[in-house]
């Protein structure tokens, strides 16, 4: 299934919660810096947000370079674990995420699914005190997607992925290193 219907639940709600105003306009974006951020993507998210670089030209040896430089500074190749449940998640700065007025650079269609199921629930957040991850909401969209457990097994045997999550820029790399 293509990615943007894989994220339709989440989409509509964020959708539902913008008609209240209810929305990141006002916030620095507290949840993509190392202030929050420990995101963590599947292969197949990993897939989407790969496809989705290649496909616009992103995919650039200064991309590949700055996500290095994310994984070194943050030391995200020696998170404890053993790629199924990480015992420790770290924070780091997201390298998609261009500051508070360019905000995040990848598009909501292939976002990953965490970082669409995180908002406020407030008008006029600004702190991200109001902010947390629907979990209720990303277990719904889970469940309507029964067929994506498989895909995923699917993916790790053929690119031979030993993890079932990593920190978005290490995935990408170690996606595209394995041929992704
Ligand atoms: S989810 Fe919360 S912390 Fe993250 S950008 Fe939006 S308002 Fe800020
Ligand atoms: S992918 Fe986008 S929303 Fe997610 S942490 Fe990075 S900048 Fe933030």
């Amino acid at each position: 299934m293509q990615a943007p219907l894989r994220r339709k639940i989440i989409l509509a709600e964020m959708d539902n919660l913008n008609s209240k105003g209810i929305n990141c306009s006002a916030c620095p974006g507290h949840c993509c810096t190392a202030v929050a951020n420990s995101m963590q993507t599947t292969p197949l998210e990993t897939q989407d947000v790969l496809n989705y670089l290649r496909e616009s030209g992103r995919w650039t040896m200064e991309l590949k370079q700055k996500l290095q430089a994310t994984v070194d500074k943050f030391r995200l190749d020696s998170i404890p674990g053993n790629g199924k449940r990480s015992y420790l998640r770290k924070t780091y700065d997201c390298p998609f995420f261009e500051g508070k007025s360019h905000g995040c650079t990848i598009p909501r269609e292939v976002k990953p699914y965490g970082c669409l199921g995180f908002n406020p629930s407030a008008p006029h957040e600004t702190e991200g005190k109001s902010c947390s991850s629907d979990q209720s909401l990303l277990l719904k969209r889970e469940s309507a997607h029964p067929e994506e457990s498989s895909v995923n097994t699917d993916l790790s045997k053929k690119y031979q992925l030993w993890w079932e999550k990593r920190p978005l820029p290490l995935a990408l790399l170690e996606a595209e290193k394995s041929g992704m």
